[in-house]
């Protein structure tokens, strides 16, 4: 595993219970190794019988391209060309 650094580090024993909700609370030691911070988007993943949770990209609320210039809009993301073709849609009604 990489830290929040690029660095190659191992961490074992930071065991969790689910609670009634399903919630999981990540240890403040794993959230500073990587540099989660409160509020950030992350998303689940399975791999083979492993769940792995890590930083979300933003990716196009529509066609789901992750791009650097996505537009925010009420906390979905847009591409420029789906932007592009919204606009050309509503003109034209
Ligand atoms: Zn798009």
């Amino acid at each position: 595993m990489a830290d929040g650094q690029g660095r190659n580090v191992a961490v074992q024993g930071a065991a969790r219970r689910i609670d009634q909700l399903g919630r999981v609370v990540v240890p403040a030691e794993l959230r500073r190794l990587l540099g989660f911070h409160e509020g950030e988007l992350l998303e689940f993943c399975v791999r083979g019988d492993e769940l792995v949770l890590r930083r979300a990209v933003p990716s196009c609320a529509i066609c789901g391209i992750t791009t650097d210039d996505l537009v925010d809009l009420r906390d979905k993301h847009l591409c420029p060309r789906c932007v592009r073709e919204i606009r050309a849609e509503v003109s034209a009604v």
